[in-house]
Parts: C-alpha cells; sequence; structure tokens
C-alpha cells in the first residue's frame, strides 16, 4: 500500500489532469473486472464527498476501478455509519490517506447558512450549523465544515491507531466553478495538538497529586506535592485553562482525553482544598 504523501501526490496528478482534458475514459474491459473480482482490493485513498452530482470523486481525481473508497453523503458530514466505513479502509483494506472533500456551492452548507430545514435533512444542517457557528461566506463555512468532519474523524480510537502508523486525514475542496481541488493546510491541527500535549501534562500532574492525596495519612503537601499544585493553580488561573475548557464544552477534543483538570469540580476542589 502506497504512503499517505504518495496518495496525496497521486490525487493531485489526478486533478491536473482532469482540468486539462475535455472527456473522461475508464478502463471497465472485462479483464480489469475480473482481475478486481478476484484479487480484491487496495483503494490508496479513502474520500468523504458530498453527494452532489457536480463533485464526482472518480472523476475529479482521474481515478480508475479499486483506487478510492468513497463515502458520498450531502455536506460531507461524518456519522457513527461514515465512520465504521472508513474505519473499514483504514483497518482492513489499510488504506493510509482519508480526504474530507468539501466543495463550493454546497447546497447542505448553503441551508445550514440561510434555512432551517424540517425533516431528516434538519439532522445533516444541524451539524453543519455546529460547524461554522456565524460563518456566512460559502467557501469559508465549506472549510470549517470539512475541518469538523476531520475532528470526527480524528476522534475515533480506531483511527488514532492507525495514524500512529502513518495514516493521514486531511482536507480539501473542490471548486465547482474551474473543477481544481485545493487542499487544505493543516495549521489549526498544530495548535490543536499543542493544546491536547498541554491538558496531557496538566492531567498527569493532577493525577501525580490525587494519586499522593490517596496514600498520604497526612494532608499536609510536602516539596514536590506543593510545586505540582503551583502548577495547577498557574494553569487554572491562566487564559489557557479557559480556552481548553471551552474547547472541550464545544466537543473540540479528542473523547479519550481525560478531564480531571477540565472538570471545574475537581481542580478547583483540589486547589481549594491544599493551596492554603
Ligand atoms: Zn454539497
Amino acid at each position: 500500500m502506497i504512503s499517505a504523501e504518495e496518495a496525496i501526490e497521486k490525487l493531485k496528478e489526478g486533478n491536473r489532469l482532469y482540468t486539462s482534458i475535455d472527456t473522461f475514459q475508464s478502463d471497465i474491459s472485462a479483464q480489469t473486472l475480473e482481475h478486481f473480482a478476484k484479487n480484491g482490493q487496495e483503494p490508496y485513498a479513502i474520500i468523504i464527498s458530498c453527494s452532489d452530482s457536480r463533485v464526482i470523486p472518480e472523476r475529479v481525481f482521474h481515478a480508475a476501478i479499486g483506487d478510492l473508497f468513497t463515502i458520498r453523503v450531502a455536506g460531507n458530514v461524518i456519522d457513527d455509519h461514515q465512520l465504521g466505513s472508513i474505519e473499514y479502509a483504514a483497518g482492513h483494506l489499510g488504506t493510509n490517506l482519508i480526504v474530507v472533500l468539501g466543495h463550493t456551492g454546497c447546497g447542505a452548507v448553503a441551508a445550514a447558512i440561510h434555512h432551517d430545514p424540517s425533516g431528516f435533512i434538519k439532522y445533516i444542517t444541524d451539524e453543519i450549523k455546529q460547524a461554522i457557528g456565524e460563518e456566512t461566506d460559502d467557501y469559508k463555512a465549506a472549510v470549517l465544515n470539512v475541518r469538523q468532519s476531520i475532528r470526527h474523524i480524528e476522534d475515533s480510537l480506531e483511527i488514532q491507531k492507525d495514524e500512529a502508523k502513518g495514516l493521514k486525514v486531511v482536507g480539501a475542496i473542490y471548486r465547482i466553478e474551474d473543477g481544481t481541488v485545493e487542499f487544505l493546510e493543516e495549521e489549526s491541527d498544530t495548535a490543536k495538538q499543542t493544546q491536547i500535549r498541554r491538558i496531557r501534562e496538566m492531567e498527569a500532574i493532577f493525577d501525580r497529586v490525587q494519586e499522593w492525596l490517596k496514600k498520604t495519612e497526612d494532608p499536609v503537601p510536602n516539596a514536590e506535592i506543593r510545586e505540582l499544585l503551583g502548577k495547577l493553580s498557574e494553569y487554572y488561573e491562566s487564559p489557557l485553562w479557559k480556552e481548553d475548557f471551552a474547547a472541550d464544552e464545544a466537543g473540540k477534543l479528542p473523547k479519550d482525553l481525560k478531564r480531571g483538570v477540565l472538570s471545574e469540580d475537581g481542580i478547583y476542589n483540589l486547589l481549594e482544598n491544599y493551596m492554603k
């Protein structure tokens, strides 16, 4: 199986081809069908795209039979069934790249911005509303919606295991106006990683203090514990704690992250009792 980086290059090359030709041809010969029927599939990318009839991943990336494992749902939103499909392809077929492909002129995004639909459509637009907040720009909203789907995918413990082995989850926007695909920067992911690392560090300190509390007969903190309590107190008083707490409230943090320091009661009670 090719790596995530190689897969991205292949998709970019496919899209360059797509935007430079006027008609599409694909090998659907009897031999090809027979080959894949006999040998199974080894798709090099998992694509989550909108159902929009103008966004056809296999065409957009000039891909053939067996190339792409595609999930299409209006608004490229992620729920349990989509996540199950993604986990299957990543875990069982060994695909190393996941692309959430949003697009300009998306009806689902527009509906989330301008309307409050009824019926089952509401499940999709409510999900998108959560991603875009007050954003009304079509392109920016599409990007925010892609980023939210990426977060849902990366919250999966199975996906996190695959990420440790080289799997990558990236976002991209397809422009229906000219057929080009723009791969999104991962910058916000760097900020998110820093935030998660910080919370994990604070959790480790919180755990160490809790452990001491369980064992001690003498509730007066020793020098080591006093220093750790000082670090926790500094964090709790800083804007960073408010930022981390808000990110947690907004569902932006991985589900498996421990919440000792982010539970207001937990950290507040601890500091209240021992900082005297
Ligand atoms: Zn759409």
